[in-house]
């Protein structure tokens, strides 16, 4: 199987490594000339639990795929979520009929993204407990261990997801073909529309928000707000699972200490976020079903108000 990477960052890197070490085809494709530049001449570089490692791969800017390029079996999103239709129409000449792609980003609404660029039937829905960290230009963090949730968004594309899925796990990645993956997607993005924006705005770490005694009010709104949007589209989160699954992460012997990607985003680095599919995904989708969602709209105004102020780009 022909295999590219749409966006190679931290998340797109660790995909695209691990599968290329198990043999597979895979290109890179990405718009950091940086990034491009150290991985033609060094290869990409990796910290892999604990150990340096070079994969060498083919890497190339979206500007470079153009007709002469071979068309590929499965396209593998990982921009971060606004950057995914400018990627798409960039990287449209290796699309063909045959084409799948599978979205591993998070937050919501990428099927209908990726809808305007290939049938229903060829889109595959994911979610992933896996982590990785930029270093630098070239080189990634890839510690720990993960899982890879698959689903495809309409029936036809069962067989073909199910081939994706063994050649995932023959690679490493922990790989199930889910029966519910449109839960999971909420779920995840439940869990990141209460720490992301939260951390970010109070600017703290996930223990910080944990402790304020306002938290348990605010996380608990957020998590009802995703609920009643969700159940409009037939997923019935389990709010005190999830809100227990939260309130887990506060332990400062555990994830506590840890500054969600949001915050590392848009407080360390400057970038702006993807608040707009996660809290601002619900806020849009409540305003469409008549659901007031008052948490998810007010803090999707502060995070952009917080990208205008910090200049994020
Ligand atoms: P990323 O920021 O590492 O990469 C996204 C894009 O930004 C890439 O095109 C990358 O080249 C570019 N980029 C990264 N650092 C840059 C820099 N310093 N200067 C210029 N360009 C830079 O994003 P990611 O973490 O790979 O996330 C991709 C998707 O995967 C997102 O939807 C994210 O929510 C999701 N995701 C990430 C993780 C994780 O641990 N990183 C885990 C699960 C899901």
């Amino acid at each position: 199987m022909k295999i590219a990477i749409a966006g190679a960052g931290a998340m797109g890197s660790r995909i695209g490594l691990m599968l290329h070490r198990a043999g597979n085809e895979v290109i890179l494709i990405d718009r950091w000339a940086a990034h491009i530049q150290m991985i033609r001449d060094h290869g990409l570089r990796a910290n892999y639990n604990g150990e340096d490692i070079v994969e060498h791969m083919q890497i190339y800017s979206p500007e470079e795929i153009d007709a002469k390029h071979e068309s590929v079996d499965l396209i593998v999103a990982l921009t971060k979520s606004m950057g995914l239709r400018e990627m798409f129409e960039e990287i449209k000449p290796i699309i063909t009929e045959n084409t799948y792609v599978l979205s591993l980003m998070n937050g919501l609404g990428h099927a209908e993204d990726l809808a305007e660029f290939v049938d229903r039937d060829h889109i595959i829905l994911g979610v992933t407990m896996w982590t990785a960290a930029m270093e630098g230009p070239g080189k990634v963090k890839l510690f720990g261990t993960g899982n890879i949730e698959l689903q495809n968004l309409a029936p036809a594309g069962a067989t073909f997801t199910k081939d994706v899925v063994q050649i995932f796990d023959d690679a490493g990645l922990n790989a199930t073909y889910s029966q519910n993956v449109k839960y999971s997607i909420w779920r995840k993005a439940c869990v990141n529309g209460t720490l992301n924006g939260l951390c970010t705005i109070l600017d703290t770490n996930i223990t910080g928000v944990g402790t304020t005694s306002t938290a348990a009010e605010m996380v608990q709104t957020i998590i009802n707000e995703f609920a009643l949007v969700a159940a409009k589209e037939g997923i019935e989160l389990d709010q005190t699972e999830v809100y227990e699954h939260i309130t887990a992460t506060y332990d400062p012997a555990g994830i506590g200490l840890h500054y969600p990607s949001m915050y590392q985003d848009l407080i360390k680095n400057q970038r702006l976020t993807e608040i707009d599919y996660i809290n601002g995904a619900v806020a849009a989708k409540g305003k469409k079903y008549g659901i007031s969602t008052p948490y998810c709209t007010f803090l999707t105004q502060l995070v952009h108000a917080k990208e205008e102020i910090l200049g994020a780009k």
